[in-house]
């Protein structure tokens, strides 16, 4: 029998696409409380969010005479017309949020707009109002949710741990609160403050605030702007880098957003510099024009898409390489196990990093003088599905004027704060332990490791060669006669092009034996000949040469011990090591993400014979 659903079975059927779980919740009250136009923003949970969320603000309340009205299904105050769908640059717009908390909740509201005498008190219990009335409070709105799910029992089954769920909110939380960095925001579990911010839009401070203050230990300022692009934010140095995406932050103008072009856009940053398995961290706030970002999806939406997204990894990888370009990035040998920082002396942040500034409220939207000018007509009539071209025009209006502002307007210009490392200011000192050479600069002792370095020229002399049309091989006054199994001599065609294109001129001789009779030119015969054993040790697997990936993957394992370690060099060829590993276009680390430098700040030496 085909039936019209109840009222109440139909709102709790269409809260449960809203709200699965307590975090959804809490993101849509914080959601609200920012449409609102809050500077401060207090959200208290219990039990992960299961018995008790309460988010509080000072934004611009809801008038008395609405507040009942705000629990009511596409109730909204955000857009009058469909026109306004084009124009929206609130968080939400719906008007589904409450009424959908409503219908599987305890809800208390207490809110009160700057003009009213006295606040508005309303208790609603599965979507019945139970009390309305005048409150003394503050102005803004503070909006508890308790026992979800009270009524549904069986969705409250599909609800993971207290502290799973409490997990995913702060989570949420915290990517909010980084991304809304002029805003204050406080997140309370239980009776335990988790974070504090302090609204003042400082990115570095808030990180620390908000993930603790080793989360701030080598983190590297990233700024660039070009092309009505900006990137501003921090990432690590590859030493410190972490065992999943957890930390990747990207706001894309203002909004927090998950992006694989963004994702896969730093990893080719921090190419070759990490090991397999391990992410940067990254806090990546990146400003362009809205008119470049695919109009099909909405802004609110977390995935976002790119118009040209080549444009934009271009650009991230750039700013994220440049970043990395500086001594800072270097693994550091610390004095001392580094002690809670106080606020702007991270050890790796040399200059204060308060003048990377993120948009302010002001100059993202004013919301809050949107919305109260939109409610100020309707103030008696309290009706919000009155269609009024006059207050829509004031909304399209004010969101027109700042989609004109150009990113670059959101960033105070500022200085480059990071020299890039310097080769030439390095003195050398001979090695020790037959691997580590020792070196210094003006402010810094170095210790390079002197295998991991071989491997990285060895490695970028090789891929150089491959790529070169012209080879440069060095005839063998006595060809070399080299065996292979038969099974390599049988598939000849699958790799002998390849070893040519890498500067060898091999010919077979019969009986599994190849004649070697040119070598690359940069190599020793030593080197040229382990790195042959290796390569076709690599090619029992049946690798597919033709891949370049591939190809570049066999070629950074057979380098690895194609280079000699364990010698003592000269100090000329120290100085030639040294020289060739500044030609390389990614000089810190071996082709397999092992360091080449580790650094040590003479302070963090004076600091150990207790001169400060
Ligand atoms: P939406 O945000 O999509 O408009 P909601 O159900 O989340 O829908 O909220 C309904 C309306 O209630 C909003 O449009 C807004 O006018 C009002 N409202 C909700 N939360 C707040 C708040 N914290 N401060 C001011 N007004 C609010
Ligand atoms: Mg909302």
């Amino acid at each position: 029998m085909i039936r019209i659903l109840d009222k109440h079975v139909a709102d709790k059927i269409a809260a449960g696409e809203v709200i699965d779980r307590p975090v959804s919740i809490v993101k849509e009250l914080l959601e609200n409380a920012l449409d609102a136009g809050a500077t401060q923003i207090t959200v208290e949970i219990k039990n992960g969010g299961k018995s008790y969320i309460r988010v509080s603000d000072n934004g611009c309340g809801i008038p008395a005479e609405e507040a009942e009205l705000a629990f009511k299904r596409h109730a909204t105050s955000k857009i009058v017309n469909a026109e306004d769908l084009d124009a929206i640059d609130t968080l939400g717009f719906r008007g589904e949020a409450l009424a959908s908390i409503c219908a599987v909740a305890r809800v208390e509201l207490i809110t009160k707009t700057e003009d009213a005498k006295a606040g508005r008190h309303i208790m609603i219990e599965g979507s019945e109002i139970r009390e309305n009335s005048a409150i003394g409070c503050p102005d803004g709105t503070t909006i508890t949710v308790r026992d979800l799910f009270y009524n549904v029992p069986a969705r409250s089954k599909f609800l993971a741990s207290d502290s799973a769920e409490t997990r995913r909110i702060v989570d949420m939380v915290s990517r909010i609160a980084l991304s809304y960095g002029d805003v204050k925001f406080n997140l309370i579990n239980g009776s335990n403050r988790v974070f504090s911010t302090s609204g003042k839009g400082n990115i570095f401070h808030n990180i620390i605030n908000i993930y603790g203050a080793d989360s701030g230990k080598d983190l590297l300022p990233v700024e660039k702007a070009r092309d009505g692009f900006v990137l501003k934010g921090f990432v690590s140095a590859p030493s410190a880098s972490a065992p999943s995406r957890s930390r990747q932050i990207f706001c894309v103008n203002g909004r927090v957003v998950s992006s694989n072009v963004l994702e896969k856009a730093l990893d080719e940053a921090y190419k070759e510099k990490l090991f397999h398995g391990r992410f940067p961290v990254a806090f990546l706030f990146l400003a362009m024009p809205a008119d470049r970002l695919d109009v099909n999806v909405h802004p609110t939406k977390k995935e976002i898409r790119f118009q040209d997204s080549f444009e934009v990894s271009d650009f991230v990888t750039e700013a994220v390489k440049g970043a990395l370009d500086v001594k800072e990035a270097l693994p550091q040998i610390r004095s001392e196990v580094s002690k809670k920082p106080e606020e702007g002396t991270s050890s790796t942040i040399k200059e204060e990093p308060a003048v990377i500034k993120i948009p302010t409220k002001e100059e993202q939207i004013d919301i809050k003088n949107i919305l109260s000018t939109l409610r100020r007509p309707n103030d008696v009539e309290s009706e919000s599905e009155k269609t009024d071209s006059a207050h829509a025009e004031s909304l399209t209006a004010e969101s027109a004027s700042v989609a004109e502002k150009s990113p670059d307007t959101h960033f105070l210009p500022k200085k480059a704060s990071v020299q890039p490392f310097d080769f030439d200011e390095l003195q050398c000192m001979g090695a020790i332990f037959n691997t580590y050479i020792l070196a210094f600069d003006e402010d810094s002792f170095y210790l390079i490791d002197q295998h991991a370095a071989h491997e990285r020229i060895f490695y970028e002399k090789l891929l150089a060669e491959y790529n070169r049309r012209e080879k440069l091989r060095q005839t063998l006054l006595l060809p070399l006669n080299f065996n292979v199994s038969a099974q390599i001599a049988a598939t000849e065609e699958a790799w002998l092009s390849e070893i040519c294109s890498l500067g060898y001129d091999m010919e077979f001789f019969g009986d599994n034996t190849y004649l070697v009779r040119e070598i690359p030119a940069f190599m020793e015969l030593s080197e040229a000949e382990s790195f042959l054993h290796d390569f076709f040790a690599f090619l029992e697997d049946k690798p597919d040469l033709t891949n370049r990936i591939t190809l570049e993957k066999l070629i950074t394992r057979a380098c690895k011990s194609a280079v000699k370690g364990g010698d003592s060099l000269t100090n000329e060829e120290i100085e030639a090591l040294m020289k060739d590993l500044k030609n390389c276009v990614n000089p810190f680390s071996c082709p397999h993400g092992r360091p080449t430098f580790v650094r040590m700040k003479k302070y963090e030496i004076e600091k150990l014979f207790k001169r400060v």
